[in-house]
C-alpha cells in the first residue's frame, strides 16, 4: 500500500515537472525555438508572413511595414536574439549570401540596397530574433538617423 502511494505522488509530480522542464528548454536553451518570439512562430509556421525565400537555415519575407519600395527580412531559423549572439560565422555567412541573392532577384543589385542589422535599444531594434534588412528601391540617404 506505501509502496502503491509513493507511485501516485510520482506520477502526479512527474507530467508537471516535465512540462515545466520543457518549458524551460523552448524558452533559454539559445537556439531552441521561443514560444513567445513572433518570428519563431513564424518559423513555426503559426504566423504566415509573405515569404520570398527559405531554406533548412534561413527564412525571408516582406517587412509588414516597409520602409523601402523593398523591404525584406532575412532571419535564422533558430532562435538567437541578437547580433551579439550570432558566433556562427557559418550563419553569418548564409543570412548575407541571401541578402545578396534576393537583392539580385527584386533587380536591386546594380543600383545599390542596403543591409542592417539593428543589435539592442540604441541601435533602433524592435524584435529580438536576428534579422536581417534588405533595403531597397529608393536613395537611401547617411547617416541613417
Ligand atoms: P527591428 O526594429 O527590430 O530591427 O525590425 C523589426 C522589423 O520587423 C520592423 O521593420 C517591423 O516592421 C517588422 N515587423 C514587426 N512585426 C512584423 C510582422 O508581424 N510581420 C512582418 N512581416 N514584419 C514585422
Ligand atoms: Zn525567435
Amino acid at each position: 500500500m506505501q509502496g502503491n502511494h509513493v507511485e501516485d505522488y510520482f506520477s502526479t509530480l512527474l507530467p508537471s515537472f516535465s512540462f515545466a522542464m520543457n518549458s524551460y528548454l523552448l524558452n533559454n536553451i539559445r537556439g531552441k525555438k521561443m514560444t513567445s518570439c513572433l518570428f519563431c512562430t513564424m518559423v513555426a509556421g503559426e504566423i504566415k508572413p509573405d515569404v520570398v525565400f527559405e531554406d533548412d537555415t534561413v527564412l525571408a519575407f516582406r517587412d509588414i511595414n516597409p520602409q523601402a519600395p523593398v523591404h525584406i527580412l532575412i532571419i535564422p531559423k533558430i532562435h538567437i536574439a541578437t547580433l551579439n549572439n550570432l558566433d556562427d560565422t557559418l550563419l553569418a555567412g548564409q543570412l548575407l549570401q541571401t541578402a545578396i541573392k534576393l537583392a539580385k532577384q527584386e533587380g536591386l543589385s546594380e543600383e545599390g540596397y542596403r543591409t542592417v542589422f539593428n543589435c539592442n535599444k540604441k541601435g533602433g531594434q524592435e524584435v529580438y530574433h536576428l534579422h536581417l534588412h534588405l533595403l531597397g528601391g529608393r536613395q537611401m540617404k547617411w547617416p541613417p538617423g
